[in-house]
């Protein structure tokens, strides 16, 4: 597709965010099964949960544009997660350590998906598509709030990470 128009770049860039979030979803579960620490594994499995919702957005959003929801490979997620699953298979990291990386991993992929969606709803609300904006929105403030709790989560898991080391 050789893309002209704002409009052009907004299903763009919806079609790239359709393909990172089903990486997400599939991501998330081997996350929550590589921490020891039952908050974290319960934070990865509410967003799991919110990741499948937030699909559905994007679906109705393509919808509102009369266009079927085709994904567009996401390189950005697919290194973010790439680097993930490195630190999980081939680290030899232990809890709370690797709780530590893991959180890293999760917050570099909210920050992705938080710009990714900024930039969505500007776009939809230049467009005219307030509708579409709100439901963008919703999503964007999950991100956000996600991204949040990970950093109290890594804030009292760094901590006992410290400890973890000075124990040795
Ligand atoms: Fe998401
Ligand atoms: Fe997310």
């Amino acid at each position: 597709m050789s893309l002209k128009t704002l409009e052009d770049l907004f299903q763009q860039e919806l079609r790239d965010i359709l393909h990172a979030e089903k990486q997400i979803l599939k991501a998330l579960p081997k996350m929550a099964k590589a921490t020891e620490s039952e908050e974290l594994q319960a934070a990865f499995e509410e967003h799991r949960q919110q990741t499948e919702e937030q699909v559905e957005r994007i679906e109705q959003v393509f919808a509102m544009l009369e266009k079927s929801p085709r994904a567009k490979r996401c390189v950005g997620m697919e290194g973010l997660i790439e680097e993930g699953t490195e630190l999980m298979e081939e680290g030899e990291l232990e809890s709370p350590a690797m709780d530590a990386g893991l959180i890293a991993c999760a917050q570099k992929v909210e920050h992705y998906e938080i710009c990714a969606y900024g930039t969505l709803v500007a776009y939809a609300r230049q467009l005219g598509m307030d509708q579409a904006a709100d439901l963008l929105e919703q999503t964007l403030e999950e991100e956000k709030e996600t991204d949040q709790k990970l950093t109290s989560l890594a804030e009292q898991i760094n901590f006992e990470a410290v400890g973890q080391s000075e124990d040795e």
